[in-house]
């Protein structure tokens, strides 16, 4: 969109905006996937610009907020081990465990730091050959290629303190999980599809939400104008009693995906049953180390004790990821539970919905 002056920005955010309301001729639920896509809605104003059939949900594209508690509590449990750095992104250390959290057990003393990319912590892993460096690997498609890149670089480099702790995700599982017998309760009459996780996958293996679920679906980019072109392809397709799968974000996602990254984590990660907060295990929707790599694996390597799960009381981010509440459904939204202190994943997470509900205002 670059290439566009300011002025053809707003004509054309003015057309879509005017089609969709033309369009749309009786109430619609869009789910957007991806919580990038749920934050750029809020900062762009652009449910305001939607009219009143047009409704947007949150789905479960927070890669924080659906990794499970016992995910957590294992993570907490290995950084209180001797001997152990923890590497992570930043969104997790806030993130509540069942009865503590990484920012807690950091102010007690574990050795815990903040990295960027998997390769961060392989870095810290060479600067200390003493300690077990854990890299918490979380995200989905568009994160898990830099783990497996960071699995292969320490294989290369012969270096043996370095893990992960695998809690990667892919996102069409889930999708069919919500649109089909797992879902129940959610209706869904059109998706927004993370372009960032399509830069990788291609569009393949999204096919089956139009040719199998009849939903139409569009890859959609993230500036303002990418998603209320989105929208209006998919008010259009309902309109038109037809479902597809579309890509409006073409200047970015081909077809075929990335190649490269898809050749590196079909080497180190193979498809497994994965637990998702909220959802619950949802068949070949994980990546687990392969067995050639297992000894980077530290389920695998490193033994560790972990306490007995337990989810926050009253807390519905279940409902949330799924789409079947909005944030402010929840009785603890806002009271209880705020950006200050998080009772849920949701609330945590810079792209969890109920943080961005929190953070831009109620909206719609
Ligand atoms: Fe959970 Fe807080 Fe969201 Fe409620 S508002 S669903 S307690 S994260």
């Amino acid at each position: 969109m670059k290439n566009l002056t300011a002025d053809r920005v707003r004509q054309l955010a003015d057309y879509y905006t005017a089609e969709i309301a033309r369009l749309a001729d009786r109430p619609l639920r869009l789910m957007e996937v991806c919580g990038t896509h749920t934050v750029a809605i809020f900062k762009a104003g652009i449910r305001q610009l939607l009219p009143e059939q047009v409704e947007l949900v949150s789905g479960p594209g927070c890669p924080v907020c659906v990794t499970p508690n016992d995910y957590l509590d294992t993570a907490i449990a290995y950084s209180r081990q001797s001997g152990v750095i923890i590497a992570t992104f930043g969104d997790m250390l806030r993130v509540p465990g069942s009865s503590s959290s990484l920012m807690q057990e950091k102010a007690r003393g574990a050795d815990i730091r903040i990295v960027y990319s998997p390769l961060d912590s392989l870095a810290i892993a060479r600067a200390h050959p003493d300690k077990r460096v854990i890299f918490l690997a979380v995200g989905f498609e568009t994160t898990a290629p830099t783990t497996a890149a960071a699995i292969l670089a320490a294989e290369q480099a012969g270096i043996d303190n370095f893990f992960v702790l695998t809690s990667h995700k892919l996102v069409p599982p889930a999708l069919r999980a919500l649109l089909t017998a797992g879902g129940a309760g959610v209706r869904v009459d059109g998706l927004l599809l993370p372009g960032h996780v399509c830069t990788v996958t291609g569009l393949a293996p999204f096919r089956f939400l139009a040719e199998e679920c009849g939903t139409p679906a569009v890859v959609a980019g993230f500036e303002a104008l990418d998603i209320l072109q989105a929208v209006y392809m998919l008010v259009k397709q309902i309109r038109a009693g037809v479902a597809r799968l579309e890509n409006q974000y073409a200047r970015v996602v081909r077809p075929e995906g990335n190649p490269a990254a898809q050749a590196a984590l079909a080497k180190v990660y193979g498809e497994v049953d994965a637990a998702w907060r909220g959802i619950g295990v949802i068949p070949a929707s994980g990546l687990g180390v392969r067995e050639e790599y297992a000894r980077f694996d530290a389920r695998y390597v490193l033994g560790v004790d972990v306490e007995p799960t337990r989810e926050a009381a009253g807390c519905r981010c279940g409902e949330v990821l799924r789409g079947v509440i909005k944030p402010p459904a929840c009785p603890l939204f806002g009271r209880a539970c705020t950006s200050d202190h998080p009772v849920g994943a949701c609330m945590v997470s810079v792209e969890g919905a109920c943080a961005a509900w929190y953070k831009y205002g109620a909206g719609r």
